[in-house]
C-alpha cells in the first residue's frame, strides 16, 4: 500500500529534507583531496544532531555511519572510514535525517578536485536523469514513467542504470512502498496521486549495469569496475506538480 501524506505531513517532511540537504551541502564543501570519508561523516552527524534531528542511516539494519560514502566504482552503501580522497575521484554521498518521525533521503556525487571528462559526463547525465524522472512526478502520470525517463536520459548519454537497487516510497519509514525503479516502460504502474512521496535515486554506471557486493556486507560496486554516480531527492507529488523536499 502506498501511504498518502497530508499537506501538513509533507510540510513536516520538508524539514527533514531541509536538514538532509544542508548536511549534504556541508559535506560537499569539505570534499577535497586528503580528507577521509570518516571526517565527512562526522561533519554530517554533528550538523544533523545540532538541529535536534537524527541520522537516518546510523544503525539502520546495523549500518555503522551517518553517511554512505561510495568512491569511483563503488555504487552505493560504502562505509565511511580511513580512506583519503584523491584528486580525480568521484564520491557519492547518501544522507538521511529523521525529524519528528519523518525521513528525508538525498544523495549527490561530488568531484574531488579535477576529474576526467568521462567522470564529469557521468555525473552530469546522472543528475539530468534524476531531473527527468522528477518531471514525471505529476498526478496524471504512472509509476514507470519516472524510471522510463531516467533510463532514457542515462542511456542516451551512453551509460547504464543499475537494476538491483531502486528508489522507494518514503515517509514515517525510510523505505515504504512502492519500489521506484530507474528503468521500465512508460505508461505502466500505478497512477501517481497528490500526497505520494518518493525518493528517486538513479545509480548510473559508465559501463554495464551489473553490480556486486563486497565482503564488508555493505559496499556495492560495479561488476566491471567502471565508475558509478548516484543522485537522489525526496519528492512529493502535489496538485501543483512535483515538489522537491530535500532542498534548503
Ligand atoms: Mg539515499
Ligand atoms: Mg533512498
Amino acid at each position: 500500500m502506498i501511504v498518502i501524506k497530508s499537506p501538513v505531513e509533507i510540510e513536516m517532511m520538508r524539514e527533514a529534507g531541509r536538514i538532509t540537504a544542508k548536511a549534504l551541502r556541508l559535506v560537499g564543501e569539505a570534499v577535497r583531496p586528503g580528507v577521509t570519508t570518516r571526517a565527512l561523516d562526522k561533519i554530517a552527524e554533528e550538523y544533523i544532531r545540532s538541529e535536534g534531528a537524527k541520522p537516518a542511516f546510523l544503525g539502520y539494519h546495523g549500518f555503522p555511519a551517518t553517511l554512505c560514502t561510495s568512491i569511483n566504482e563503488q555504487v552505493v552503501h560504502g562505509i565511511p572510514g580511513k580512506r583519503m580522497l584523491t584528486e580525480g575521484d568521484i564520491l557519492s554521498v547518501d544522507c538521511g535525517a529523521v525529524v519528528d518521525g519523518f525521513f528525508g533521503d538525498s544523495a549527490m556525487t561530488f568531484a574531488v578536485g579535477e576529474v576526467n571528462p568521462e567522470a564529469r559526463a557521468l555525473m552530469d547525465a546522472t543528475r539530468d536523469s534524476l531531473d527527468a524522472g522528477i518531471a514525471k512526478m505529476r498526478a496524471d502520470m504512472r509509476l514507470y514513467d519516472i524510471g522510463a525517463a531516467v533510463q532514457q536520459v542515462a542511456e542516451a548519454a551512453g551509460f547504464s542504470v543499475v537494476r538491483e537497487y531502486v528508489g522507494h516510497g518514503i515517509g514515517r519509514a525510510m523505505h515504504e512502498e512502492p519500489q521506484v525503479p530507474n528503468f521500465g516502460q512508460a505508461g505502466k504502474g500505478v497512477q501517481l496521486k497528490p500526497g505520494m512521496v518518493f525518493a528517486v535515486e538513479p545509480m548510473v554506471n559508465a559501463g554495464g549495469y551489473e553490480v556486486r557486493s563486497l565482503d564488508d556486507g555493505w559496499t556495492v560496486v560495479t561488476a566491471d569496475g567502471s565508475l558509478s554516480a548516484h543522485f537522489e531527492h525526496t519528492i512529493a507529488v502535489t496538485e501543483d506538480g512535483p515538489v522537491i523536499l530535500t532542498v534548503e
